[in-house]
């Protein structure tokens, strides 16, 4: 991705090729950012590499060419008195480095000895009241993440953690993260990185595939997959995306009379999408679900609202069903709530966002039946996928059929990172066939758990009186952490009942 010319090639002669190459490509602006210095060594172009993986780059998409010249290498540069911080010295990288690796390496070696839940308001104390003027040590600072900050973490790695919904980490998610954060770039529209935007319509096609996505959620039909930060960022984008569909349709002054549908038990994310789309509240519609189902919502409630709103002279337009609630995993009818979306010109948006994962196996795939009909489908990798946060993939059925993507025009931010690398790596590191056996073994925990609330007559499966909710998805947990936290349930149960 950049020739190093320090011999044979000049500078002026790497830009000269450069630039013919650029126009040959039809390229509009080209800028140079000559940020050449007195003590530079060797210089480094970045240039644009030849589109590789979607074709050639036509006319229209490109906006600006920025030709970056960077250097590296130089001596220690003196600002007048003392020395210039040099940030990105590589040798100073690769030892600080080296040694981040191991910190890492150990905390996770002796994750387990940590208590998962930590106190809160401690910090303020323990540090400072203001900045550094001085620069520390990286010992010295190991010594406070060891003192002050670990104290303070909540250890969702931890083989111990059962709350919430898992957020997995793994070595390749982890490798991922890094050259992330190493490549640093800001990806947001096909030339600010190509590889960036491809390997990302690349992994999410794969990913399609794996989840066995209708084809219109591929990249070669009208729709494509785009990886957003959280699942509340892609249910407000489908949400906004929805939204601007209905009022061409209706007219802009109908933005008060939109409804959107969702059970009792959809994800928080959908109502906060909603006021920042500027639904009216009142137009939320929070249908009960059904207790004896499972909370699964029942598609005959929701089309008894719906005809209420309809008769009321309102617009029904964005229904949610969720794939796996969050408190209860509950599976909402995802072809009946599709058909009912279909009669009323309604976006059908599914959030599978923690449940997801587990479609990747073909005995759990069924949960997904019906998702041929939806608009948008959304899943956290970040949660039970081996992929560090964040990573929440969305496909969608129908973008703008521009011939590069730019996916700046996919999510809120302008600016975005290179997500897609850590997918990757997942995938290509562990292989499907690792991932679904992943998948299978926490299912298998899950059911061990239950067998084991089962084996005490004091508590039921889902009684609907005292609920408890036992998340299985972190990557180091094996059977012995489940006993463990049965016995101190167990332990906790005949204290409260002993005491009644
Ligand atoms: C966790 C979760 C969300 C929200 O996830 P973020 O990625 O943190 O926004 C939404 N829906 C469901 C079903 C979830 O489990």
């Amino acid at each position: 991705m950049f020739a190093t010319c320090k011999t044979g090639l000049g500078l002026k002669q790497s830009i000269e090729q450069t630039s013919a190459y650029l126009e040959s490509h039809h390229t509009h602006t080209t800028q140079v950012h000559n940020t050449t210095h007195p003590n530079t060594k060797q210089q480094k172009i970045h240039s644009i590499p030849p589109p590789r993986l979607l074709g050639r780059l036509p006319d229209c998409a490109i906006h600006q060419i920025l030709l970056f010249l960077a250097m590296e290498g130089g001596d220690t540069t003196s600002n007048g008195g003392g020395e210039w911080l040099r940030p990105m010295d590589t040798e100073q990288l690769r030892e600080c480095g080296h040694r981040m690796v191991d910190f890492v390496a150990d905390y996770y070696k002796s994750i387990e000895s940590f208590p998962v839940l930590s106190q809160p308001g401690y910090l303020k104390e323990l540090l400072p009241d203001s900045a550094p003027r001085q620069p520390d040590t990286l010992d010295s600072l190991f010594n406070d993440i060891r003192q002050k900050i670990i104290p303070g973490v909540t250890h969702w790695q931890s083989p111990n953690y059962f709350a919430y919904y898992p957020s997995n980490s793994s070595t390749a998610g982890f490798l991922g993260e890094m050259l992330s954060a190493a490549f640093n770039i800001v990806g947001f529209s096909w030339i600010t990185s190509p590889a960036a935007t491809e390997l990302e319509v690349i992994v999410l096609d794969w990913f399609a595939k794996m989840l066995q996505l209708p084809s219109q959620f591929l990249s070669n039909a009208l729709g494509g997959g785009v990886i957003q930060g959280t699942a509340s960022e892609a249910v407000l984008v489908a949400l906004l995306a929805a939204r601007d569909r209905a009022l061409k349709k209706h007219g802009k002054q109908s933005l008060e009379k939109l409804v959107v549908y969702a059970s009792d038990q959809t994800h928080s994310a959908l109502q906060k999408a909603c006021q920042i789309a500027g639904i009216f509240s009142e137009n939320f519609r929070v249908v009960i679900a059904d207790c004896d189902n499972n909370y699964a919502v029942s598609p005959e409630a929701v089309s008894e609202a719906l005809s209420m709103d309809l008769s009321s002279g309102l617009i029904p337009f964005f229904i949610c069903a969720t794939v796996g609630t969050t408190s209860s995993s509950a599976v909402d009818p995802l072809p009946e709530l599709g058909q009912i979306a279909k009669a009323h010109d309604m976006w059908f948006h599914i959030d599978a966002a923690y449940a997801g994962s587990a479609c990747i196996c073909p005995e759990y795939r069924h949960h997904l039946n019906g998702v041929e009909e939806a608009d948008s489908f959304n899943m956290n990798a970040h949660k039970w996928f081996l992929t560090n946060f964040d990573c929440s993939l969305l496909w969608v059925k129908a973008s703008q059929a521009n011939s590069v993507v730019d996916f700046k025009d996919w999510q809120i931010p302008l600016g975005r990172r290179f997500r897609s690398l850590k997918l990757w790596m997942v995938l290509r590191l562990y292989g499907v066939e690792n991932l679904q056996s992943y998948i299978r073994k926490h299912i298998c925990l899950a059911k061990h758990f239950e067998q084991l609330l089962m084996s005490d007559s004091r508590f039921e499966v889902l009684s609907g009186k005292f609920v408890l909710r036992f998340a299985v998805g972190a990557p180091l947990t094996e059977e012995q952490h489940v006993d463990a936290a049965w016995k101190l349930l167990q332990n906790e149960a005949s204290k409260v009942l002993g005491s009644m």
